[in-house]
Formats: C-alpha cells, structure tokens, sequence
C-alpha cells in the first residue's frame, strides 16, 4: 500500500506511530527518508550517484522497547503496511532499503548492554547496539566477544544476527550464529518471544537458527546474549609469501587440517598481493601472501606458531615474518575504507562464496572465467578468510572502471556478472554466500540454491507473517 502525504490515512497512521514512541521518534523529513534509501549495495550507490529518486520509507519510526516495536508491528498488520527493521545500514545486500515505502524501523534506540555474566562468560545487549560500543563495554569489564567485523564502528548486532554477519577471527571464535546463545524476538504479529537460554540442547529443533540470518522478513531481534571471552595474554601473527594460489591455499588447508586452532587464516591471490597489500600494508611482493595468527595463554600460542611456521617453510618461498603479519592485523580494517577500498565512479561487486576445500579453488576460478566472459574490461581479485574445519570463504570482487553512465544500462551488465559468477559457483560447489546475506542482490537464485527446500522457508515466512508486512521481497520471498 502506498500512502501519499497529503492523504488523510498517512495522518491517521502517522498519529498512531507517534502515540507509540513519541513524536520526536517518528521522522518524514527529506534528510531522512534520503538516508535511510541507501545501503551499501552498489544499486542504490549507482541511483544516487546519477541523481535519480531512489525509493524511500514513508515513516521512519525508532522504537525505544521490545515492546513499542510490537506496538509498531500491531499497527503495520492492521494496515497491512510494510515495516523494513534498519540497524545500521552497512548492509551490502540492499537488506535494509525500503522497497515499498512504509515504515523503516530503526532499532539505533535500542542499545543499552543490560547484564555481563563474568561466570557464565556471556553478554546481554539490545540488538539495535552498535558492535564497537558493545565491545568496548565488554572489554572494560576485562572480556571481548571476539567478533571484530570490518564494519564493527557501524553495524548493529542485530544487523550481523540477520545477517550471519563474521568477524577477523571466525576461524577460532565462530561466526555471530555460533556466538549468540539465545535472543528475544517480536514477530511479525507483535508477540514478543524469547529462544531457549542455552543453545546447545535436545528440546526440539533450534529456534534460535530460525531468526539468526532471517533479514528481518521473519521478525524484529530486540535483545540477544552472546558468548564473551576472557581478553587473551597475547596475540600472535605470521606471514609468508607463495609462489601461487595453489600452494598457499594447500598450506592453509594442512593448518586446518591439523587441527591447530589458528584465530585467523588470510590468504590473498597473485592480483590482491600486488595491488591491496602493497598499498596497504606496504609489502610490494608478486605471489600469494598468506597471513595466520594465534591468540591464548603464551605458551601455548608458541607452541602452536611454531607448528603452523613448519607447515609453511616447506613450500614458501619467502617468510615475512612477524611483522609481516603484525602490520596486517594494525591496519586490517582499512581495506574496507576509503582511500583504499573500491568506490563510485567505480563499479563493483563482492562475489562472497563458502566451499569445501575440495572444491574451492575451482570455484574461484570459475567465477572469474565468468565474470571475464562477461565483462572482459573486469578486474577480479580475490582472498581467502574465514577458515574452517571443512573448507573456507572465497572474498572475490569483480570490479569495472568506467560502468555506464546510463543506470539502467550499468546495472543491467552489474546483474548479469553477477548471475554469471553465482551460478559459476554453484555448479562447482560453492554457496552464495558466507556473510553478508541475500537481501534484495540475491534474492532471485534463493529458490535455485535451495531446491525444493526452499518451500519449506516459505512456509515458515506465511506462517509466521501472514500479511507479508516484514521486509517483503527480500530473501527471495514474495514483494508487496
Ligand atoms: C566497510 C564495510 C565492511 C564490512 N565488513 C563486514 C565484515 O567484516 N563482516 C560482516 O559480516 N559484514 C561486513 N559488512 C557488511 C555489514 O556490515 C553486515 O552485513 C552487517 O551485518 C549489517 O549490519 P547493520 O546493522 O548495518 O544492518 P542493516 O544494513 O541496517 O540491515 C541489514 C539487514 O538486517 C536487517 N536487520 C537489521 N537489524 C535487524 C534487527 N534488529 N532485527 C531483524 N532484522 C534486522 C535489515 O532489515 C536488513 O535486512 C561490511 C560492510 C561495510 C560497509
């Protein structure tokens, strides 16, 4: 439903919002809307960029409580309106953009740490807390979640709740879904629920799995605890170069392999280490510069380095030592930022896959050989983090100089190397993706990846939002 402004049901709906949180907390300004039409995908970038009217939220609506945001939700479903929850908008997947109008729910207002529990070793925070504030509360109390995302400054636990969002040191802390112990949830009707406390048990399936990567069609994560951990004695990091890809990627596997417990793995392919890690961490190399790190009691990290440097001085060809490991953990955020990551007039995409070690270098080259194919002035680089037992994350981007300046014509070609490089992947045993969700870029090849399971979460969504009010047309789920 779209309601025009001058129309008396944007009043009457407006007066019910402000009845709920007051009305210093329901915006329709410009400024506003504007702000809250743009994430980080590069559709929206590109909208704005060329001054095109991007879509935006009618209501824009901070809830203060679990229970204004039920309130807010109760209103949305008397009048079937759609209600897009916001954290803090550095989703790259267009998650969070208001695709028809409505009200955008910005959960900024929640973000109060309620509890540390110092013997139980967790955390309980409201989901709209920026995650550096949570981590610098945690760490005054002499613990860290350990979940340090690139986007840490600007994005919301509950925005990496729904997205499975990871952090630098997955590879021994888990990824948010294997760091929340439970969650306090309002679905889409407005009931307010909580998962079980603990989130290893045998009552049934887990409910928690349910929200954790839902995007916000399922309902609204006002509160979660979260694991926390003691702040580790010391933080250890090494780094070699490999002559290629391959026997970087065959020395990764065996620090997986045997089961050392690295807290990080980086790997970064030939056209990242002459370029990204020149200019950033000054190391002006050709090969493949493999990064890993450890982090506990002394002796133990020594133990395990020492391990780890004997896997890779059989097949390096150059150790950087410590400090060149130490100088990528000082500046790793700064990839992601400007002057240094990719901006307009650039266009650009991240091809976030996860595959098994089997299958994962082929995976990478298959979507590169697709994103060539279809565009050959494209660039591709590519690294690999986020390890696991099994496989890990291929981080690939595609990026092109000079798109058109036509936006229609620009974001046609944008989507078709994206199809290209996904359904590359997934013919080779990749999963689109591993952190950074599906929202509105991935939404169409959801019920591809799935099958016939893919019914199965449609299910889930009607019967939990039988109007279809939570963030509709995300996730591959139906639009308005
Ligand atoms: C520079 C940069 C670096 C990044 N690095 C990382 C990284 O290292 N690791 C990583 O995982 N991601 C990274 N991202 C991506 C992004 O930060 C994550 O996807 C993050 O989870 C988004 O959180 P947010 O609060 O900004 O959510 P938003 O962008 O506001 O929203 C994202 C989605 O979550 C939904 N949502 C938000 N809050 C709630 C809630 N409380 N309840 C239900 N649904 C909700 C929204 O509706 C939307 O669908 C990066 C982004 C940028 C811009």
């Amino acid at each position: 439903m779209l309601i025009s402004r001058q129309s008396y049901s944007y009043e009457m709906l407006r007066s019910e919002l402000t009845w709920v949180v007051g009305d210093d907390n329901v915006q329709t300004d410009c400024s506003e809307k504007l702000a809250h039409s743009i994430d980080y995908y590069w559709v929206p970038e590109v909208w704005h960029d060329r001054g095109l009217k991007p879509q935006t939220p009618t209501f824009i609506v901070h809830p203060g409580s679990a229970e204004e945001v039920a309130e807010i939700l109760k209103i949305a479903n008397t009048h079937k309106i759609p209600v897009t929850p916001w954290g803090g908008g550095s989703g790259s997947q267009g998650g969070a953009l208001p695709m028809y109008g409505g009200i955008c729910l910005d959960t900024k207002r929640l973000n109060k740490v309620l509890e540390i529990d110092p013997v139980s070793l967790t955390v309980t925070a409201e989901a709209g807390i920026i995650m550096q504030h949570l981590e610098w509360e945690v760490q005054k109390a002499g613990f860290s979640t350990m979940h340090f995302p690139a986007s840490i400054a600007c994005a919301t636990l509950g925005g990496f709740i729904a997205h499975r969002g990871t952090g630098v040191l997955s590879t021994r802390y888990g990824k948010i879904e294997d760091m929340i112990m439970s969650m306090e949830v309002v679905t889409p009707t407005g009931e307010i629920i909580n998962t079980l406390p603990v989130p290893r048990h045998a009552s049934g399936p887990d409910l928690a799995q349910v929200f954790l990567g839902s995007e916000g069609t399922l309902g609204v994560v006002t509160k979660a605890t979260m694991k926390i951990h003691p702040l580790p004695a010391v933080r250890k990091f090494h780094a070699y170069l490999f002559s290629d890809l391959h026997s970087g990627m065959v020395a990764g596997e065996k620090l997986m392999a045997r089961r050392l417990a690295p807290s990080v793995i980086r790997l970064y392919d030939h056209a990242s280490t002459i370029s990204i890690i020149k200019r950033v961490l000054g190391i002006e190399r050709k090969g493949a510069y493999l990064v890993f790190g450890f982090d506990g009691e002394e002796d133990i990290v020594d133990l395990q380095m020492k391990k780890a440097v004997a896997i890779c001085e059989e097949t390096a060809v150059e150790d950087l030592g410590t400090e060149g490991g130490q100088t990528w953990w000082d500046q790793r955020y700064k990839f992601y930022y400007p002057p240094y990551t990719f901006q307009m007039p650039q266009a650009f995409g991240t091809l976030d896959t996860v595959a098994t070690f089997a299958n994962i270098e082929n995976v990478y080259w298959s979507m590169k050989d697709a994103v060539k194919e279809h565009c050959p002035e494209a660039n591709y680089i590519g690294h690999f983090s986020h390890w696991y037992d099994w496989g890990c994350m291929l981080y690939a981007r595609f990026i092109i100089e000079k798109p058109p300046q036509d936006a229609a014509v620009a974001v046609a070609l944008y989507n078709r190397i994206w199809d290209a490089a996904i359904r590359a992947a997934i013919k080779n045993g990749g999963v689109i993706n591993e952190h950074h969700g599906v929202g509105l870029k991935l939404g169409r090849i959801m019920r591809d990846l799935y099958g016939p399971a893919f019914n199965v979460l449609e299910g889930i969504k009607k019967t939990l939002d039988p109007n279809n009010i939570m963030n509709p047309g995300k996730m591959g789920f139906q639009g308005v």
